[in-house]
């Protein structure tokens, strides 16, 4: 007999674990399809960062700021051992665009928009303090101001998350491809969902399909029948290099030579630089980082870190893909391009079908819930398990 669920979700990045750990604490039953490793697409090639998003006050995004914001609060409450609130170091050099009043107005907005918490306060670096900077070049330096974010572990983070929800109920299936879906009007029976597990194709029915394959999102729409409308999107690529070396106090937040802001952040006692914006094209499984994307990141490392001056080894380097908004025109620069969570339900024809395009790490769990809340008519009503503002991780 067929297998059938209340939801069946194809991806087990953030999405698709927080959209479990959603379904599972209604009460729903669930199955998440992975066809590699939890976490082995986008979501443990994120910048680690669970925060309100600074850089995102130049492009007038609050809504997405406030949120992130919010959310960053309750996952440090709910994952304490996972999410970790660091000092932010943003230094001003005669160069610098982001000058000190428009950080100073910026950090003050994020400091409101975090509603005034001790982690939103925000002060300048007295200059005393500055040797103290792991090896911040001082020369010419103007100020340095410092704030509050948190980091993470995006992959165990995500880890975390898919236990709460299997800890619920939820089933995974990995590795699992999805191959298909034919998907009716009527009811459960009517959606038919094909994948290959152990070398067999398998087959299951569910009330609803949700499609959180990340930078796949596209590829797996394509194999659904009928074929749904899908917005514009591009990927973009990002790449981050780990290099030797520990910071003691934080992470710096540097502006590039393009103007661009790059972190550098503690990372497994090593050295975290990133991140590069390129558009992509091809199949997500072949991202790799580029040389170039290399070469600008060890420059702006040299750059601000003089000790790195010369010394080009590259440990490791990581390639992601972020899913935007289509840039259309191309008028639209990639840090103007939303980063909010796109939920694309298609009442019309597809109304057993979510898909979800591009998000934040940051804001998984909003995005669970706002899916379940597109979801509510069409899917039963069961006993309800838990709520996820109150799920401890770990
Ligand atoms: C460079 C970079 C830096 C970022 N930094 C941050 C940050 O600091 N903070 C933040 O909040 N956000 C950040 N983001 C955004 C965040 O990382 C992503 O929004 C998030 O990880 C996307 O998760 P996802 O679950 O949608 O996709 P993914 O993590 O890519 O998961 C999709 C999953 O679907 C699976 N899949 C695909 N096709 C199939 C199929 N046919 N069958 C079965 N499974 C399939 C894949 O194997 C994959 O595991 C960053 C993104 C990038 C690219």
């Amino acid at each position: 007999m067929t297998e059938s669920y209340d939801l069946v979700i194809i991806g087990g990045g953030i999405h698709g674990a927080g959209i479990a750990q959603a379904a599972a604490a209604r009460g729903l039953s669930v199955m998440v399809l992975e066809q590699t490793g939890i976490a082995s697409g986008t979501s443990s090639r994120s910048s680690k960062l669970i925060h309100g998003g600074l850089r995102y006050l130049e492009s007038g995004q609050l809504s997405l700021v406030r949120e992130c914001l919010h959310e960053r609060a309750l996952l440090l409450k709910l994952a304490p051992q996972l999410v970790k609130l660091k000092s932010f170091y943003i230094p001003v050099y005669p160069d610098t665009t982001r000058r000190p009043w428009l950080l100073r107005t910026g950090l003050s907005l994020y400091a409101l928009l975090g509603g005034l918490h001790p982690a939103a306060r925000f002060r300048r670096v007295p200059p005393s303090l500055w040797q103290n900077l792991d090896g911040l070049d001082t020369t010419h330096l103007e100020a340095v101001f410092q704030y509050s974010d948190a980091q993470t572990d995006d992959a165990m983070l995500t880890r975390a998350v898919m236990r709460s929800a299997q800890q619920m109920g939820a089933h995974l299936k990995m590795p699992a491809t999805f191959t298909g879906a034919c998907l009716g009007q009527q009811d459960e029976r009517d959606n038919i969902i094909e994948y290959r597990h152990n070398g067999q194709t398998e087959t299951c029915a569910a009330t609803v399909l949700v499609n959180a394959a990340g930078p796949w999102v596209q590829q797996v729409s394509s194999r659904i029948i009928p074929v749904p409308a899908q917005p514009g999107i591009d990927l973009v690529q990002g790449t981050h290099i780990i290099v030797p070396g520990i910071l003691t106090q934080g992470i710096y937040y540097v502006e590039a030579e393009d103007k661009r802001v790059v972190f550098v952040m503690p990372w497994q006692n090593n050295t975290l630089v990133g991140t590069t914006e390129s558009a992509y094209q091809g199949d997500p499984a072949d991202v790799r980082p580029l040389p170039h994307e290399q070469a600008y990141l060890l420059q702006t490392l040299a750059r601000y870190f003089p000790q790195h001056r010369g010394r080009q080894p590259i440990l490791t380097a990581i390639a992601g893909l972020r899913v935007l908004p289509s840039s259309g025109s191309g008028a639209m620069s990639v840090n103007a391009r939303s980063r909010e969570t796109i939920l694309h339900p298609d009442r019309q024809d597809h109304p057993r079908l979510l898909t979800v395009y591009g998000g934040k790490l940051t804001t998984y769990r909003l995005t669970a819930e706002r899916v379940m809340a597109h979801l509510a008519g069409v899917l039963p009503v069961r006993k309800v398990i838990a709520d996820t503002r109150h799920l401890k991780l770990d």
